[in-house]
């Protein structure tokens, strides 16, 4: 399908070649994306390296527009045996796309990577930036990481994000409101906190943001302490530390401002989460912990801070999937059976599920593909993601078994009997509401979250948020 128009844009106008480039005839109406400089008030020097980009510079805005093209919200570059392996991830699918030679993918990072206003030539520690750049006249941030591998060379990862879609709001991620109002209960008494976890590129700093914006702003003072490097938070103030100040300090200060609730930096040290844990009496605050799952990030908070304070001021940790969505104009009806029903425990009035189109009975030559019935979709059948939820509550009964018995599979059970969200349980919810199929919750949930974080990944350094 290369070539082919996002059929989900309004308007696929002609392609105007970027400029010093030919029009490529065998892709005529393919858009080109456009550079506008780097992120962070960096300077791009492209003149210093003017040789490196007249080798790699259409080749990186080549890949980059078939990205687009293509709806991919990730790209990977990772030198393997001589070549360098380029995937795009599509609505958290890998899709593979032809290896570069080795020399000029390499060129093609260091290309992205000045863009970026990095240094190309320091391939010895990882670095984060980002672009500028407009697509079919929309706005966006990539958002560029690297780093080094074996044998000299680095990797790289580009993160398309449309800079006018903000998800920052309960409704804007499609939380369900009774999950809304519990968060504001737990943070309306000035005290108690929430942690939010997940795994990697799970869009936990999104799940974060909008936790932070399940508290009335108008009835709460609500003050942003950490660093999110451009993006802008709706209804809150910044709080700058004075320098020097350390954390007790500036708590006490914020304090003084009548501070309702905190929004921090990621949780990555025991001595934060000490002070943290120890303020949370004062004060409630919400918070990113980096941890696949809510068992681990509440594992790790007890050895950090022990689990007298963590039972007395933590309130929840919650955590999200990222579920394919049905394409809407080709998804298929069906009437469930009771049985099927009684499993999901849906209610046994529902009346109709939706599922992805059937493949043609393969002996008819004659009976229409997949692809040739949806054309929005190309007959992937989905298209977009929406998130399932789960939120560990810590509950007087959550305490005990916590207290006694601290299992991930004892506390899954508890959860389960006091009715508290868990992940397959909202995930049938997208179910029911049309969003997705059961194939598709059965396929996310066995291919299980992962036990770690890719083997290779880089330490983070100070940077934009995932
Ligand atoms: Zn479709």
């Amino acid at each position: 399908m290369a070539g082919k128009p996002d059929p989900q844009k309004a308007d696929p106008k002609k392609p105007v070649p970027a400029k010093g480039q030919a029009p490529d005839q065998d892709a005529p109406e393919l858009e080109q994306v456009l550079f506008q400089g780097p992120l962070f008030g960096r300077e791009a020097n492209l003149k210093a390296h003017a040789k490196l980009v007249q080798a790699a510079l259409v080749p990186v805005k080549q890949l980059i527009s078939e990205a687009f093209a293509k709806r991919a919200h990730t790209i990977y570059m990772e030198p393997r045996e001589g070549r360098v392996a380029t995937r795009f991830i599509v609505d958290g699918i890998p899709v593979p796309v032809a290896p570069v030679p080795g020399p000029k993918g390499m060129a093609m990072i260091q290309v992205v990577k000045l863009l970026a206003g990095l240094d190309p030539n320091d391939r010895k520690s990882p670095h984060l930036g980002g672009i500028k750049a407009e697509f079919d006249k929309l706005t966006f941030n990539l958002m560029i990481d690297t780093a080094p591998v074996a044998g000299g060379a680095e990797k790289l990862r580009i993160k398309l994000e449309n800079r006018k879609v903000v998800r920052q709001r309960p409704a804007e991620v499609g939380m369900p409101d009774s999950m809304k109002t519990k968060i504001r209960n737990m943070t309306s008494e000035r005290s108690g906190i929430v942690l939010v976890c997940g795994p990697p590129d799970s869009g936990t700093t999104t799940l974060s943001i909008v936790a932070l914006h399940c508290v009335d702003p108008y009835l709460y003072q609500v003050f942003n302490l950490a660093d999110l490097h451009g993006r802008e938070l709706i209804n809150v103030s910044d709080f700058k530390p004075e320098p020097g100040h350390d954390m007790e300090l500036s708590f006490d200060r914020i304090l003084r401002r009548e501070a309702d609730v905190l929004f921090m930096n990621p949780l990555t040290s025991p001595q934060d989460a000490q002070t943290i844990f120890r303020y949370g009496e004062k004060v409630a605050f919400i918070m990113e912990i980096p941890a696949n799952t809510p068992f681990e990030a509440l594992t790790k908070v007890i050895e950090w801070v022990g689990i007298d304070l963590v039972l007395k001021n933590l309130r929840c940790i919650l955590t999200q999937k990222l579920i394919r969505k049905l394409c809407d104009d080709c998804k298929q009806a069906f009437r469930p059976n009771p049985l099927l029903l009684k499993k999901l425990g849906l209610p046994p009035e529902t009346t109709v599920l939706y599922r992805a189109p059937q493949p043609p009975p393969p002996d008819d030559p004659k009976a229409v593909t997949i692809e040739e019935l949806c054309a929005p979709c190309a007959g992937v059948p989905y298209h977009g993601r929406a998130a399932a939820f789960e939120m560990l509550e810590i509950t007087d009964t959550m305490k005990e078994v916590i207290a006694t018995n601290r299992t991930a599979d004892a506390i899954r059970k508890q959860m389960v009997a006091e009715g508290q969200t868990t992940l397959q349980k909202d995930a049938i919810r997208l179910v029911a509401q049309g969003k997705t199929s059961l194939e598709e919750i059965q396929r996310v949930f066995s291919s299980g979250p992962p036990k770690k974080p890719p083997a290779k990944a880089p330490p983070r350094p100070p940077g934009p948020p995932k």
